[in-house]
């Protein structure tokens, strides 16, 4: 029956289908921009990664222990940040440390991806609707 009648050009269900098709592409384009943005910083990265600590530049060994090249002076952002960053790595070691992998995966890549998806699509349909809805008014 849907289909017939987007066949036929049924305006109403056209316009209903734009409210959800259209934000979900956005929503789909906006959630690939830190991913294109990620491979664009992996790609363009002067060195290679390494786990290994460096003397005169930061590595994942940096993220993984505190860094020892932020300052105060340098980074003041690395010091207001560093205690939501340890609350966070504490927060994801309540499950032990067998399950900090699991619970890191679980938090950042599907929890707060789908979360923060979940709320861009809802915003974008309803801006939709309510732009819809004004112009009957
Ligand atoms: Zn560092």
């Amino acid at each position: 029956m849907r289909e017939r009648l987007a066949k036929q050009g049924n305006p109403l269900l056209i316009a209903a289908q734009r409210h959800y098709v259209k934000p979900f592409l956005i929503t789909c384009l906006l959630a690939a921009l830190p991913l294109l943005f990620g491979l664009w910083v992996n790609a363009s990265a002067p060195h290679t990664p390494t786990h290994a600590y460096s003397p005169t530049r930061c590595t994942r060994y940096c993220a993984a222990h505190s860094c020892r090249h932020a300052t105060r002076a340098n980074s003041p952002a690395y010091f207001r940040l560093r205690p939501l960053y340890t609350a966070t790595i504490r927060g994801l070691m309540l499950g032990g440390r067998a399950r900090y992998a699991d619970l890191n995966v679980a938090f950042y890549l599907v929890l707060m991806p789908g979360l923060l998806g979940w709320l861009t699509y809802g915003a974008l349909r309803d801006a939709s609707r309510i732009r819809q809805l004004k112009k009957h008014l």
